[in-house]
Parts: C-alpha cells; structure tokens; sequence
C-alpha cells in the first residue's frame, strides 16, 4: 500500500454539484445571518432526523457551550472522562466543574449506575456522551435527572442520524448538540447543532449564538457568534443527498470488520446496542492481553504500515494536566475508563474505503 490511510476520510459529494450553490451565495451576497440556505438547511435536518426544533451552529464545541448557557448549567456537572476534550472544556468554559465518573465497559458510555454515589448539592445537571453513536442508557439518565431535579445535555457529537427504538436519539435529554465536522458522519466542513424540544428554547438558543440580539436594538443575553454562515450550509444540504448511501456504505464495512475479526484471540468488540440503527461511525478494538503485541505497540506497527488508527479516546480526559487535580479524577474512581483508554483502537472507517485497503487493514491485524 502506497497511500497512508488514515481513520477517516471526510465525505464530499461531486465539486459540481457544489458549484450552482456557490454561484447563488456569489449573486445573492447573503453570505451568513440567518440567510436562505442556513433556513433550508434547518428545516431538511429536522425532516433528516425526525426532530421538532434544531438551531445550526459553526461547530459542536460552540454548542455545546451554548446549551449549557442556555440551561442556565452553573455549579457541578457529571460526564464522562472517555471523549473527545471538549465534552469537558464546554463545562470549563461556562465556569463549572466536570465531576467525572466510570463507564460501562459494554458501551463505553458513561455507567448510569455510578451517576448517584456522584451527585451533590451543587450538582445541577448531567453531561454524558453517545461514544462512538451509541446509545447511552437515556432511560435510566432520565429516571436519576427526573428524580434529582437536574438537566440532561446529551454530547451527541457522534450520534447524527442514529435511530433507537424507532425514533431519533437525539429526542432524548433536555438538548442534544451533534457535530458536523469534517471527521464526523455528516461534515459541513464545520459545523454542528442543538436539538431541542420547542421554539421557545430555540428561540432563546438562536438569541445565544447571535449574540443575545433579539432585534437590531435589543440584546437579551451575553450571547456568543456561533452562526453557521451560508457556505457550511449549503454544503450540507447538499451532503444530505448523498448521507443515507455514506451511512449504508459504512455499514457495509463494519460488518465486514466484525466478521473478519470476531473470535480472534486478544481482539474485543464493542456489542451493537439492542433496538438500535446506528451510523458506523466508529469501528474501536480492545487489545487484550492475550494478542501478540499490546495496544502501542501495534499502534506503531499499523503506522509503519501506513495504517493510521487512532487511540479514541487516550488520554482519558481526567488525565489531562488541567483535570487530573479533580477530586473525581483519581483513577480509582474510574477503572473501566482507564482499561478501555489503554487497549482501545479505533480503525479506519469511511464511505469510500475500499475493500482492497480494508482487506489489507485486516490482514496487518490478523499476520502479527
Ligand atoms: C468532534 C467532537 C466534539 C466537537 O465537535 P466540533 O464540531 O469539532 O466542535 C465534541 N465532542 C465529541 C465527543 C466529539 O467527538
């Protein structure tokens, strides 16, 4: 193999089919505020997704920040030291405190089961992650919520387009904030979005990212820019033409990764969730003791290879130099976290890899 390939490959449909798009935001001069494509874009995603309210945003991260202001989230909130940093960095941002807690090994999700022995008085919502799209135990995250009084914003960054018992997942919680990143299943180059309930959260959302204007003279809040402009847009509408086949093509090559190497001595999978159509967004490994070579090592050797997995997620982020002092952080607190974090792979997994490349990526796995 010649060209490196790396863990994913952000989807593009054809540059002409871009073209009539660019074309309009040149003539039209409507290059961002709430322009025509940022409307259509709004509307298809809520058709896409079966959802009442979604507002855009430039990228997740921003959203994620948003809706915790949105919320009015002050004080404690409990999440997941297994993600991506800025699950913690959006708390961090809004002045809170990330209060770590385990995962289930099974999902690699946040363990609803560990939430309680976490909550305190100053806790006032919880924060956990659909790992890899999928789906956390939102029942049992809503019972404790409902029961303690606290909101629930779900880091949905991975979850676009995942359905779970016959209805999207991101229904679920008081918001969800999916991303659009180039890496993610759904890419508007950036970009992401709360799902919400009703239009009067959206309402008060879109003040948020707009810098709290209500009108040209009124700001109703400290507001941020978090405006997805008409370029991201456009994009991905036009992205929606092409997203169910990108979604079936990377079905394809999960199934064919879980065939290849399930029962393989030293390799562990991840169950698929019951009562779940998910997205393939991810395809993580767990190197186990017992496979010739541990996680690292065969993390280089895949390089050597011009195979670039990647370790989704090490270091936990309670392990990072401006976390690692919370109280929740010690790593007692949080084993299964530790253990996924040190033996996890995540492989490479995209619409246009072919099977040749996947076939070669198998076989540095399987010819140690
Ligand atoms: C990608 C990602 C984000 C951030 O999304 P951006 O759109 O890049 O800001 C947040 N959380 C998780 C879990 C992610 O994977």
């Amino acid at each position: 193999m010649n060209e490196p390939i790396y863990v994913t490959r952000p989807f593009l449909p054809p540059l002409e089919e871009f073209l009539p798009y660019l074309r309009q935001i040149w003539d039209s001069r409507r290059l961002t505020n709430n322009g025509p494509f940022h409307g259509q874009l709004e509307g298809a995603l809520r058709a896409y997704l079966g959802v009442p309210q979604l507002a855009l945003f430039t990228n997740a991260t921003i959203g994620l920040v948003t809706a915790l202001q949105a919320l009015r989230i002050s004080g404690e909130v409990i999440t997941t030291p297994y993600s991506f940093v800025a699950t913690a960095h959006a708390l961090v941002w809004n002045n809170i405190e990330p209060v770590f807690v385990d995962i289930d090994p099974g999902t690699c999700n946040l363990d609803s089961a560990c939430i309680e022995a976490a909550i305190t008085p100053r806790t006032t919502a919880i924060l956990p992650v659909h790992c890899y799209g999928n789906p956390c135990d939102v029942a049992g995250i809503q019972r404790i919520a409902d029961t303690y009084g606290l909101k629930v914003i779900y880091d949905a960054a991975h979850a676009f387009g995942v359905r779970y018992k016959g209805e999207s997942l991101l229904l679920h919680g008081d918001l969800s904030v999916v991303s659009f990143h180039a890496t993610k299943v759904f890419n508007t180059f950036e970009g992401g979005a709360i799902v919400c309930p009703d239009s009067k959260t959206k309402q008060r959302i879109d003040y948020l990212k707009n810098f709290g204007f209500a009108d040209e003279i009124t700001v109703m809040a400290p507001g941020i820019n978090g405006k997805m402009n008409e370029f991201q847009s456009a994009l991905g509408l036009l992205q929606l033409d092409y997203i169910n086949k990108a979604i079936s093509l990377r079905k394809k090559i999960e199934m064919h990764y879980r065939k290849s190497l399930a029962g393989i001595d030293g390799i562990a999978l991840l169950e698929p969730t019951a009562d779940t159509d998910g997205n393939s967004a991810y395809f993580p490994i767990f190197i186990g003791n017992n496979y010739p070579l541990n996680r690292d090592r065969l993390y280089e050797r895949l390089r050597a290879a011009g195979v670039y997995a990647r370790r989704y997620f090490y270091p936990l982020i309670s392990d990072m130099p401006m976390y690692r002092g919370l109280a929740s952080a010690t790593p007692k607190n949080l084993p299964h976290a530790r253990e996924a974090s040190e033996r996890v792979l995540c492989l490479p997994i995209y619409p246009d890899l072919s099977e040749e490349e996947q076939n070669f990526i198998i076989d540095q796995l399987l010819n140690i």
